[in-house]
Order: structure tokens, then sequence, then C-alpha cells
């Protein structure tokens, strides 16, 4: 682990800084040296050096080869990899410790020398000379920006550089642009690398290869023995293999060899268990399992017996595998081979916090920490955008802050950040975290900050101030409510609905005064205005997602989606997917599904029956189960029942709702009720139902109070007994600080804050006497009051990450004869 630490290191003697002139006045005394044999990538190197050169300096060097002739001809050269002058300068390089990747940079007056290897080494060693030394960035595929400095004098010390990871991947589109992924030092499987650009590690297959490694077709009927016994039976459809029979090892390993020999560019194998469990149970496994304690046991000691019989033939390829599911944990014995790496995957965690501060994302960091502990040739898949929602605000920088250098710190040789990968990328903050990351890849011990303002400043220009406070603003929640006795911060988990706790809507709204702000800064600059204007979008669009399942009273009528902010911000969201290319606001799910879903709402509407006195006012839906979808107190804007919207179920979810049996929407729930009387302050709603069970409710406003009363009366209308046991379901809006009182039966008092989310039955002695008091901070206090003698159980059920707090009540299950009736009534006082 120490060796890891010290990857980056300075070889050879600290020199004084020494002076080079490269340009002056638009000229340059320098020629570019490359060796007559220079690779692909170096002869790209050195175009790439002369093409930077020129549009900073306005002098073109010269790329000349190292001929001695042509060596003649140069005074003062800036030489690349191994060639003529490198040697005959005596210049010492210990190309062993730089491998593949690495490179140094060596003044030696009058030359300067860029060494590393002809695969990529060189061609990093330039690009971090162009960056690092003389202030080029390359932050996305479009965004470029390149010094100008006709007159170039640079102070340069000696310095060596190796890759803390040898597989880098910001799995984002943008970063599959080849120019973009070689200046960036990037090396994974997708980016368009070729020969041209050092090539770069290549995966033949993915994961989840096990079938196609011994496929059940070819070998399920003949011998059904080379995969899982799952509970006494082989199973070729959705097991695994079998890891103990020879004759599987042998097909694998041929199976892999073919796969070698078909795609000869390929670097790396993954050899890795199938999408689901059900891992062989015959004796032979379950004995390795028992021995290594886990299932992984099984799997690496097939895994490095095959990896073993392809280093004879193939030295250079690397197998892959998963440790992942079932499993995660690591082996007590067995340790991956040389050329076998193992691919964790943190699924689950919460990234809004470094792994090992936060206790949900504790269990995957103590897997990292045992995994570590028995070898340091770790991958990582993780996951750095919300796959549900790829435009939504995904605060997780001060976890990318620090992941590298955990990564780096247990063990790990290769990073994969899954981003949003879709066609049209667009997703919130993909270019910077793609470059961010990319320089962390490289080198994890760079300043996370410092990068981020340097992108912003670049990406952004005089924009990049408001963009780094709206950056500071969306982590707010993450980073407040944390002491020493509890954490109270908001998480962030990769497939966070728009009602996560961290997306607040004031904050929501702040963002859009920063906006304004920046805006403002770059708008006589149009390419700058539309990047801030497409930054702008993800807080458009979380606005937008909160707002479109949201169901609401306008006019007589309720509708979702129709109001006018929601208008505005369907029209904005929408003509900005379409000018910035976006493809996918989910995985897997294309944008016109998301542009059909919130157009289609437009169609739906139900009538409005509306209560009003001097205190309250009362709006009832008869034809979704006469709920009630929102009470509000005079004067004050907010309803106290909870939105509909949060459930797959809406626009039947939320508010007030009532149900003939204790079932949890059952009977009532959503049926349309008619409405058979109405006044200003009271509605009677009728349901006849088959089964001869006849509904009536009425709803009123007593007088000019604060008072509502709700009363059903259950009727057995048929010829035959009907079972019935009312409940009432409200579902209180609630905030910070909330809290039940009441008085038992029994006489005690009895309190409940409304924390987390739970339950409680109150009943018998523990009854409420009648009443039961909501309070919560900034809001009306309710007093909901029932006959006790007729209730049976006040249920008490919380959410508080979803500002919900119920009060139901149940009455006693009875059979109704034919004529008979029974009636549930409460009333509310809002104070
Ligand atoms: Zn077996
Ligand atoms: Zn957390």
């Amino acid at each position: 682990m120490l060796a890891m630490l010290c990857l980056v290191a300075v070889l050879g003697t600290v020199q004084q800084p020494v002076e080079i002139q490269l340009a002056s006045g638009g000229k340059s005394d320098y020629a570019i040296v490359i060796a007559q044999n220079a690779s692909p990538s170096q002869r790209r190197a050195a175009e790439e050096l002369q093409r930077f050169l020129q549009q900073m300096t306005d002098a073109q060097l010269p790329i000349v080869t190292d001929d001695p002739a042509s060596l003649s001809q140069v005074r003062k050269a800036i030489a690349l990899g191994d060639n003529r002058l490198l040697r005959e300068s005596g210049v010492p390089v210990d190309w062993k410790a730089l491998g593949d990747e690495g490179f140094a940079i060596i003044p030696q007056p009058p030359h300067l020398f860029i060494v590393g290897s002809p695969k990529r080494g060189t061609m990093y060693g330039v690009y971090s000379f162009l960056e690092d030394g003389l202030g080029c960035r390359w932050y996305s595929s479009k965004v470029s920006f390149v010094p100008r400095k006709r007159n170039l004098t640079i102070k340069i010390s000696p310095r060596t550089e190796v890759p803390a990871f040898e597989y880098r991947e910001p799995y984002f589109t943008d970063a599959w642009d080849k120019d973009w992924a070689a200046r960036n030092r990037v090396n994974g499987t997708f980016p368009r690398l070729d020969e041209s650009t050092g090539g770069k590690v290549s995966y033949g297959p993915f994961v989840h290869t096990f079938y196609a490694l011994v496929p059940p077709d070819q070998y399920a009927k003949d011998h059904p023995e080379y995969y899982s016994l799952v509970k006494g039976v082989r199973d070729t459809q959705r097991g695994q293999l079998c890891l103990t029979n020879p004759d599987v090892l042998r097909i694998a390993t041929e199976t892999v060899k073919r796969w070698i020999r078909e795609m000869p560019q390929a670097t790396i194998f993954s050899v890795s268990q199938n999408d689901w469990t059900n891992p062989c149970e015959c004796e032979n496994c379950r004995r390795v399992v028992e021995e290594e304690g886990s299932q992984s046991g099984p799997i690496l000691r097939f895994v490095n017996a095959l990896a073993e019989e392809i280093e004879k033939e193939y030295p250079d390829k690397l197998i892959d595998t998963l440790a992942y599911w079932y499993t995660e944990d690591p082996p007590k014995y067995v340790r991956p081979r040389r050329n076998v790496r193992v691919r964790l995957a943190p699924i689950g965690a919460c990234f809004a916090h470094p792994f090992g501060t936060c206790q949900q994302n504790m269990k995957q960091f103590q897997n990292l920490q045992a995994w570590a502990r028995i070898t340091d040739q770790l991958y990582i898949w993780h996951y750095t955008t919300n796959f549900a929602h790829y435009l939504m605000p995904f605060p997780n920088f001060d976890e990318l802050e620090r992941s590298l250098a955990i990564y780096r710190d247990n063990g790990v040789k290769g990073v994969f950040y899954q981003g949003n990968y879709s066609p049209g990328g667009g997703g919130e903050f993909n270019e910077l975290r793609a470059w961010v990351l990319a320089k962390l890849m490289w080198n994890p011990d760079r300043h996370f900050w410092t990068l981020v303002d340097d992108f912003l400043q670049g990406y952004y220009g005089k924009a990049a101030p408001y963009i780094r406070r709206y950056i500071d603003l969306i982590h707010q929640p993450v980073r407040e409510g944390k002491t020493d006795s509890e954490d109270r911060r908001a998480h962030v988990h990769i497939f966070d609905p728009p009602t996560a706790p961290y997306l607040r809507p004031e904050l929501l709204e702040q963002a859009q005064k920063l906006f304004d702000s920046a805006e403002k800064a770059v708008r006589n600059e149009p390419e700058v205005l539309a990047r801030v204007q497409h930054a702008r979008l993800w807080v458009e669009y979380a606005q937008l997602a909160q707002r479109i399942g949201k169901w609401q009273v306008v006019g007589d009528q309720y509708v979702v989606g129709r109001d006018p902010e929601t208008l505005r911000l369907r029209d904005t969201v929408l003509e900005k997917i379409r000018r910035f290319g976006i493809t996918n606001v989910e995985e897997w799910s294309p944008v016109q599904k998301f542009i059909d879903r919130i157009s289609a709402q437009d169609k739906q509407s139900y009538p409005v029956v509306t209560l009003q006195n001097g205190a309250l006012r009362v709006d009832i839906v008869p034809a979704l189960g006469g709920r009630i979808v929102r009470i509000l107190p005079a004067g004050k804007g907010r309803n106290i029942l909870t939105d509909a919207g949060s459930t797959p179920e809406a626009p039947a979810d939320g508010g007030y709702e009532e149900y003939a049996t204790r079932e949890y929407r059952s009977i009532g729930w959503r049926d349309v009720f008619t409405v058979k009387m109405a006044s200003p302050t009271q509605v009677l709603l009728e349901l006849k139902l088959p089964s001869g069970l006849e509904i009536l409710r009425t709803v009123s406003l007593i007088g000019d109070s604060a008072m509502l009363v709700v009363e059903s009366t259950y009727r057995n209308s048929g010829q035959s007994p009907l079972k019935v046991s009312p409940r009432s379901h409200p579902e209180f809006a609630c905030g910070e600080g909330a809290r039940y009182t009441w008085r038992s039966v029994a006489g005690a008092r009895g309190e409940q804050v409304v924390a987390d989310f739970g339950y409680m039955e109150l009943r018998q002695e523990n009854l409420p006497d009648g009443e039961v008091v909501l309070q919560t901070r900034g809001m009306p206090t309710l007093r909901l009051r029932f006959p006790r003698e007729e209730v049976e159980q006040v249920y008490l059920n919380w959410h508080a990450p979803a500002h919900r707090a119920n009060i139901e009540l149940f009455l006693p299950e009875k059979e109704l004869k034919p004529g008979e009736s029974v009636r549930l009534r409460w009333e509310m006082v809002v104070q």
C-alpha cells in the first residue's frame, strides 16, 4: 500500500528550474525531434505539440527525425521519447519505472527531453507539458483553452509522473472523443482511442460472461453437470457454472483463447458470474465455499486456474472477474494471480459523503477494505449520476473529492466512473465531472476544488463565480445537520426521485436567481451563454420533475401540470432538450417517452366541489373516492393535507381518503362518488356498489369557524349480510419538529415525535381519549376529534422525509344485516 502512495515521484535528484525561451516575437529556435522509428502515438505527440505551440505563439516548430543529417541542423530541440539526441546527451532514464504510461520531462539546455514509452508514455508527457507546463486545457470535446503568448519563456524543473491507476475510465458520452481522451490521459475501453493514440485498456466481453464461456445451448443437454446444482437440480437457465468441474475449466479456457484470437486488440477479458444468484451447491463447490468462507472462493480459484493457462500463451492479457452481490465477501486463502483483476461495485452506497464517513456507505467501504487486505489488484465500478434523472442535480462533489484517493490507498488499480453515457449526453455537469475525474484518475492528490474552479473558469467564463455558488448551494443539504451524536444530513443515491430531501424547492428557487446573474454576466457571448443556459436546465428539470406529478385545483377542476409555472417550465425544458440534443433523461429510456408522459397529462381532469367559509376552504374530488384534496386555512397559502403525486396511483393518493374495510386502499378508495346535494359549506356524496353497500358521506364546515366535520354512513342496502370495518386515512402535511400528543382513555399522556418513519397502534387502554393533536413548527395546529366509544383503534403512521403524518381511525369489524348501517365520524379544528 505504501508503494502505491509514492507512485508519483520524481526520479533522480531535484534540480533548479531551468529557463527556456520557446518563442519570441512569434518565432522559435526550437525543433521537435523524434526517432526515425517513432511509434504512431509519438508521431501524433509531435504533431500535437507543433499545432498547439503554433496556436500559442504563431511559431511553427519543424518536426525532424533523429538521423545524423537532420540532427546536425538542430540547435535547440524538444526531443520526444527515446532517440539519438537523448542517448548522446547522456540523460539517465529509468524506463522500467516509467512503464507504458509514465513520462519524464527533463530540461537539459539547450534541449528539453520529454521521455516515455513508445506506447503512450511519450504522448502523455507531451500533453502534460502542454497542459501543466504551458496552460493549455481540453475541457470538453468542444471547449478548449490555448493561451496566446508570442513571447513564451518558461521555467521548468525536471519531473516524472506515473499514473496512480493503470485503467482510467470516466464513462460519459463526451469522454469518448478520441482527442479529448488522449489529451486528458484516460485509457478506458469506450473512448475511440486507436493505434494513433497508443491503444487503450480494451475489454473483450465486459461482464456476466459465464454462459458465454460455456454456452448452455451447446452443453446443457449432454452435460448438465457443467452448471450449478441448485436444490438438487442442475440449473441451466438461471444458474452459474459448476466451478470445480475440470471440464468446465477446460472449455472456459478454450473460449477465452478463442476470444483473444478473435479480438486481438482487446487486453482484458471478463470471466464473471451471471447477473443473478444460484451458485453451485455440489459437494466439491460447497467444500471450497466452506474452506474459503465465501462464494468468492470457488470463483477466484477457477479464475486463477484459467488465468494461469492463458498466461502461458498470452502473458500480457488480463482476466477480470466480479466481487458483486453473493460474491462480495473476500475469500480467506486464495489470492488473485498477477494477471487477474477483481472488480468491485459499491452499488447502493450513499454518494453524497466520502466512503467511510456516513452510515449509508460504511458497508461498501468495509468491503473495499476487506478486499484491500488481500489484494492490490482491484478494479472499481463507481457511480456518478442519478440514473433515473440524468438532468437532476446530483450533489456528490464532496464524495468525488475523496473517492479516488481512498481507492488508491486501498490497492485499487483501475477505476470506471459510470455517468450519463446516453448518445446525447447533456446530463448534470457531465463535462466537468469527466474532466475533473480524468485529472484525479491520473493523480488523486490534486486539489479537487482547484480543478473544479479551473474548469468553471474555462467553461463558463464570467459566469463561473455564480456557477460555483450554485454548486455550493446544492450541496448545502448534504453538508448540514451532522453533530457528534446524530447525522441528519441528506444522503444521495443513484436512483433518487425528484422528491429527494436534498432537492429543496427553496434552494432551487435561489439557484434560479444565481442563474439570472450568471446569464447576465455572459449575455454578450452566445457560446458561453448557451453553456450557462444548459447548466440552468438541471435546475429547471428538477423543478419541473417536482411539479409534473403534482395535482392541483385550478378553477373548478383537479388537474396536473397545467398551472402557468409548470407550463412555463415544461416549455423551457422541452426547448432545451431539443436544442442541446439530449436523447435520454433516464437510463434505458428514450427522451420521447418523457415528452409523451408530460404531454399526456394535459388530457386528464376531475371536477372539484369547493366548500368555503371565513376560516377554511376545502376542495373535494367526488370522482376519486370522494377524496378531500386540499384544506386551506384562510390567509395561509399552504395545504394542510399532502398533495397527490408521490406514487404511481396518483391522483388517487395524498389528501383524505376512506375505506370500507381495514385494508389499505380497499373499497371506496378511488370509486366514483356522485354529488347528491351541495351548498357553499356542505356537500353530500353517495356511492352505491354492486354488493349492496351504500356509502353516504357529508363534509361540512361549521358556521364561520375553522372546524371541519366528516361523517360517513356505510349501509347495507342489499339482500345478504355484508362485513365492514370502516377506516379513515388522512395524510397531513407536516414539517420540521412535528409531534403528536394525546391523553389515553386510561389518563396517560401520549407523545410521539415525527422523525424518520414509523407507526403506532393505539387501542384499549392506550386509545386516545377522543382527541389527537398534531403540531408542527410554522404550521397550524390540528385537533382531530372522534367519538371514542365508536373507535376501536387510532393508528398513527408517519414518514418524516415525505413530510407526512397520518391520524387514522379504525372502527371494529361489523356484519351489517340488510338495512343496517354503521357510522364513521370525525371532526377537526385548525388553530
Ligand atoms: Zn459444483
Ligand atoms: Zn451519506
